[in-house]
């Protein structure tokens, strides 16, 4: 049983926290998953016994950083942001005792990993604070002309001609118009699959996989965990052998953001 106290305490309100970190103590939790490193010293002084993760939330994309929280505070496990490649993970391994976890599916970040305020300006909502980013309450859907509009807050944040598969409107992948053309500016909505890649994780020695999962059904929850599940036993009995199952990239495909998928920054063809 793992919690997420991930959030970053605000001033005058840290009791708040201290509160959910004793519970996950209390409860008997195998591990809490942390950003904060004031949240991480109360926990370490507080329940030595308590294992520590490092969140993606906590932004640490290199040895000095994860090895400095595991000498404070005596991290077991990292999870790595979204920004690293195969190559850079791999050398992150050789540089560090900590275990590694990476994500293997779901809708991406801006590479701004714990540090985005674009769902609070639009919407009051911060992902840190409320657990969302770009709350449905703050989404409409309207048809005009056979053209559908994607507005987050009354925010224009993207246009569907019939037929176009529609994202979920999330401000830093609306399509604008800027210099007088009109596209996708900061990210486009498509999902990370590295399924085709858990050999290679593996070789690694990745010790757990991430699958994004904010504000998701217990539909998609069910079938990405199934699909992971199976995937990673395939590829833990014959890692040479391994290869994608057709149903297994269909049902990924299924929760894709955009209906798009791609192997993010693991996959840099240019590096
Ligand atoms: S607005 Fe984009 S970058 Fe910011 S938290 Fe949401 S998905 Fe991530």
């Amino acid at each position: 049983m793992l919690f997420a106290i991930n959030t970053f305490p605000q001033m005058g309100e840290v009791a708040k926290w201290h509160r959910a970190v004793d519970a996950a103590a209390d409860l008997g939790a195998d591990a809490v998953i942390m950003a904060d490193a004031g949240l991480m010293a109360y926990a370490s002084e507080r329940h030595p016994q308590l294992r520590l993760h490092l969140s993606v939330q906590g932004s640490a994309t290199h040895a000095d950083a994860i090895e400095l929280m595991r000498e404070r505070f005596n991290i077991k496990r990292v999870v790595l942001p979204r920004v690293l490649s195969l190559a850079q993970i791999g050398k992150l391994a050789r540089q560090t005792s900590v275990e590694l976890e990476v994500f293997g599916f779901g809708s991406l970040c801006v590479m701004a990993e714990g540090r985005c305020l674009l769902s609070s300006y639009a919407t009051g909502d911060s992902p840190n604070n409320k657990g969302v980013c770009s709350p449905a309450h703050a989404v409409r859907w309207t048809e005009q002309d056979g053209t559908m509009h994607a507005r987050l807050s009354g925010i224009l944040i993207d246009s569907y001609a019939p037929g176009e598969p529609a994202g979920y409107p999330t401000l830093c992948k609306g399509r604008f118009e800027v210099e007088g053309e009109r596209g996708y500016v900061l990210e486009e909505p498509t999902s990370l699959n590295a399924l085709s890649l858990l050999p290679a994780l593996l070789d690694i020695g990745i010790a757990a996989i991430k699958i994004e999962g904010r504000q998701r059904s217990p539909r998609y929850v069910a079938d990405v965990v199934g699909v992971l599940r199976a995937a990673i036993d395939a590829a833990c009995a014959e890692p040479a052998r391994f290869a994608p199952r057709q149903e297994w990239q269909g049902t990924l495909g299924r929760h894709a953001e955009g209906d798009q998928v791609t192997q993010g920054a693991y996959d840099r063809p240019w590096r």
